[in-house]
């Protein structure tokens, strides 16, 4: 049952231990130095090793539903993880990745029954209160909430004692984006225009394409 793994797991050794590839290498010989740290959803649609093509020592890794980051608490696993990113590390970019059709948000938009989902989601109900204020279609509510929950934990993630600390030196930034399972695009978070926009190359028309 574990096949497509293990087959998955012998492809990326040949590439990258069989063949004349030194990535791994001089990561074990040199260590790590990422640039990005990723808060992402569990979803098994977007993982960002997958959607970004990463290559191995490109990013520390921290995953939630929903890509929810709750208010800061001392001894979490988010809380160890980006002290250790952004303190004995050279982190830059720590990076709030939300994506579209997410289950979390349908958890918390929907009021789910299930005590140990929502007593997590529940934390970002202000953002769904948020989209429920300005939307009256339930899928709108459902799309608003998505980017209202990325905002909201990238506010709360702000707060993160290292965070904090970083951001005031001017030594990293805090992105929160939204990948939209759909159509494969990635959007950001605009100050100036208080929306997500396109940051991926947009897909070429049907017709461009045959044209070419
Ligand atoms: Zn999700």
């Amino acid at each position: 049952m574990t096949k497509d793994l293990i087959d998955g797991l012998n492809a990326f050794k040949h590439y990258h231990y069989e063949s004349s590839s030194e990535l791994m290498s001089s990561l074990v010989e040199d260590g790590q130095d990422p640039r990005y740290f990723i808060v992402s959803c569990i979803d098994s649609r977007c993982n960002p090793g997958t959607i970004f093509r990463a290559k191995p020592g490109s990013f520390f890794a921290h995953k939630a539903m929903g890509a929810i980051v709750r208010p800061y608490q001392q001894g979490t696993a988010l809380a160890a993880a980006l002290q250790f990113a952004i303190n004995y590390n050279n982190v830059k970019k720590v990076i709030v990745l939300g994506h579209t059709q997410c289950g979390a948000v349908k958890a918390l938009a929907e009021n789910l029954e299930d005590p140990e989902i929502t007593s997590f989601v529940n934390v970002a109900k202000h953002g769904l209160a948020r989209a429920q204020a300005c939307c009256s279609d339930h899928e709108e509510v459902l799309a608003r909430t998505e980017k209202e929950v990325i905002l909201e934990s990238t506010k709360n993630l702000k707060e993160y004692p290292s965070v904090k600390a970083a951001l005031a030196e001017g030594k990293i930034e805090v992105l929160p984006w939204l990948f939209d399972i759909k159509t494969g695009d990635l959007f950001q978070y605009d100050e100036d225009k208080e929306d997500f926009v396109m940051i991926s190359t947009p897909t070429p028309k049907e017709d461009s394409r045959q044209s070419e």
